[in-house]
């Protein structure tokens, strides 16, 4: 059983490598919601909260779960025990909403047991996939020219799957431009994060022709029953990620025919009990699954990593490593890409299997706040 001591937030800012372009908008530095929880055995655990600074991806922000955590959530979790890491959320059902802050408290829980247990993260989610597949999300680019030499790049370094970003005006010519400049055949998906509409059809019928792994979130993020009239129409795999926020909306996409692949972010749906779930569903219903990315820290990574090891992930997890956006991560060693392009899951060390690097997040930190339990 894990008995909570006290909880610590942190907003760090850790400024990315390169700015990274959406269709909903320009990040060049992460503000960051870091939590380190301590259990009265002694043990600690460090985990992230991947709410953005702006309500774009999705309703919660930084500040919002930085809220929800001080006045909602440890007032209501005081003197409750915690028999499994999912034990978290019980008490925390009774607030809608605010997966991004419920699943940063409920992944430290994880790492805990993981510590009490002397095991590996990825060893007590279940994993089996000793080396993890990783793909590439690239942001929107200024020039045709400079995506292409990007995409190519990418190619290069070993990903095994390169998904660009994009929305109206940047989208058909983008991967014609790729097409034609490196080839038919380079595994490759777009993400349009919820920027079109039925009314796009013919668009979307023509991103249909160019052989793309997916097309990831084409329609609203509310809105299985169009995606399912889309996806009858187009033969590319429809990938729903803002949509799916928990397991009862796969089994809706499943019964629906929404789509055939499912992004499982587990900051977007809860936390790693709810992705394992989703996880299951997916292998069930034979859907393809992989784990996307939040432009997470090292921390973030880490849980990442070791999610994508279960066996339903069956296609690459944007899983990219340290170098690609920061300068200097807060983890040791940084997280690397082999060059066939396969992250190591660290199944050989205890909990996360980095080493969180405490004095550089103390220069890092800008806001800290300790809560007992
Ligand atoms: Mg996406």
């Amino acid at each position: 059983m894990l008995k909570l001591d006290a909880i610590e937030m942190r907003e760090i800012r850790l400024p990315l490598k390169q700015p990274f372009v959406t269709a909903s908008g320009v990040q060049d530095c992460r503000r960051i919601l870091l939590l380190e929880i301590s259990a009265r055995t002694g043990e600690t655990a460090w985990s992230e909260c991947v709410a953005q600074e702006t309500p774009h991806y999705s309703p919660e922000t930084i500040d919002t779960a930085w809220f929800a955590i001080r006045e909602w959530f440890v007032p209501a979790l005081k003197g409750h025990d915690i028999h499994a890491p999912s034990d978290i959320l019980i008490p925390l059902r009774v607030f809608r909403g605010h997966r991004m802050a419920k699943a940063a408290l409920e992944m430290a829980c994880w790492n805990l047991e993981a510590q009490r247990t002397d095991t590996s993260l990825a060893t007590l989610l279940g994993g089996t996939q000793r080396r993890v597949p990783a793909g590439i999300a690239i942001g929107m680019q200024p020039e045709e020219s400079m995506l292409v030499e990007r995409v190519q790049d990418s190619l290069g370094q070993g990903y095994r799957n390169v998904k660009i970003k994009i929305g109206p005006g940047a989208d058909v010519r983008c991967v014609e431009a790729i097409r034609s400049g490196i080839g038919a055949d380079v595994p490759l998906s777009v993400d349009a994060n919820a920027s079109y509409t039925l009314a796009d059809i013919e668009l979307l019928r023509t991103l249909d022709t160019y052989g793309l792994t997916m097309i990831e979130q084409p329609l609203a993020q509310d809105d299985l029953v169009r995606h399912a009239a889309l996806q009858a129409q187009l033969s590319t795999p429809v990938c729903l990620d803002e949509s799916i926020t928990g397991p009862d909306r796969v089994e809706d996409m499943v019964r629906l025919r929404s789509g055939r692949v499912v992004n499982v972010k587990p900051g977007r749906v809860g936390g790693l009990s709810a992705a394992i779930s989703i996880h299951n569903v997916c292998r069930k219903s034979r859907l393809d699954a992989w784990v996307g990315g939040m432009l997470e820290t090292g921390i973030g990574r880490a849980y990442n990593v070791a999610l994508a090891s279960l066996p339903g992930f069956t296609l690459p997890g944007d899983l990219s490593p340290s170098s690609r956006y920061w300068a200097c991560d807060i983890v040791q060693p940084e997280w690397t890409m082999s060059p066939d392009g396969f992250v190591e899951a660290p199944w050989d060390r205890t909990g996360l299997g980095v080493e969180v690097d405490r004095s550089r997040i103390d220069d890092l930190t800008c806001r800290l706040e300790r809560l007992v339990w």
